[in-house]
């Protein structure tokens, strides 16, 4: 098992998750955090930090947000270890309460 981040994260990256993780799993895109699968230990300390609920084992994911388990899989092989460098901005206060924002993702071709 293995736990995800889903879509509210997106442009949101508040990155509380990043440091409580205690075997460095986080990756990091320009508006995206993600868990790599193969590092993470289940441990669930993450989801507690994460102040816009974006993180949930993948047994318990909601049915819209199943896909994110394939696109955490697929950008942690192409997304840099995650930085604990936060940037607060009235921007990402205002992602925060967007719900509908998949399609501002972008992902690969093929990975
Ligand atoms: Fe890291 Fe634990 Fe969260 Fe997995 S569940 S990403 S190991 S903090």
């Amino acid at each position: 098992m293995t736990f995800v981040v889903t879509e509210p994260c997106i442009k949101c990256t508040y990155k509380h998750c990043i440091d409580p993780c205690p075997v460095d799993c986080f990756r990091e895109g320009p508006d995206f955090l993600v868990i790599d699968p193969e590092m993470c230990i289940d441990c669930n300390v993450c989801a507690t930090e994460c102040p816009v609920k974006a993180i949930y084992q993948d047994k318990e994911l909601p049915d819209d947000q199943l896909e994110f388990i394939e696109i955490n899989r697929r950008l942690a092989r192409i997304y840099p270890s995650a930085t604990n460098v936060k940037v607060a901005s009235a921007e990402k206060d205002e992602w925060a309460n967007v719900r509908d924002k998949r399609h501002l993702l972008e992902l690969p071709e093929s990975t």
